[in-house]
């Protein structure tokens, strides 16, 4: 787990960057196709007093929910968020701001934790390629494959 001292991190403006595994972050390994083995680069900056911007990068491998082939999501994404006292402030902060989010100061933040959600939040809801390679084929299906419902009931009229 990577925590930080998120008073000091904003105040003296640090930065911290790496790369996560699969392994690091379990919620989003569930959350993408096995095969993904993705890895989620990371950087982290805080701003006097209490700011912090987070940017991540990542290629993952999600299901098309229309062709179910595989799909190549690409997160690129920076969030900012504002640093406040407790629990009570930060619900006031977001209420009356949208630019940032509000966290709350702790001198053990996980910012693991904060990295997981934010790739969480950063999925689509729904995958689907802009154009399906499966696409064309599905188009050609033979018309008659199914039974026509219509030419059923006809038989059975016909017998009775
Ligand atoms: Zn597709």
């Amino acid at each position: 787990m990577k925590h930080i001292d998120s008073v000091r991190f904003c105040k003296e403006a640090q930065q911290l960057a790496g790369i996560l595994a699969p392994v690091d972050l379990p919620r989003l390994a569930a959350e993408v196709l096995p095969a993904s083995n993705f890895k989620v680069e990371w950087r982290a900056e805080g701003e006097s007093p209490d700011a912090l911007v987070l940017s991540l990068q990542s290629k993952v491998q999600m299901k098309c929910q229309r062709c179910l082939n595989t799909i190549d999501e690409h997160i690129d994404v920076s969030y900012r968020f504002q640093f406040v006292k407790d629990e009570q402030a930060a619900q006031a902060y977001d209420e009356e701001n949208d630019e940032a989010d509000a966290l709350v100061h702790s001198r053990q933040f996980d910012l693991q934790e904060l990295i997981e959600d934010e790739m969480l939040m950063a999925l689509p809801l729904v995958s689907l390629h802009e154009a399906c390679p499966d696409v064309g084929a599905a188009a050609f299906l033979p018309v008659d494959a199914k039974p026509n419902p219509f030419a059923l009931l006809k038989n059975l009229k016909t017998v009775a």
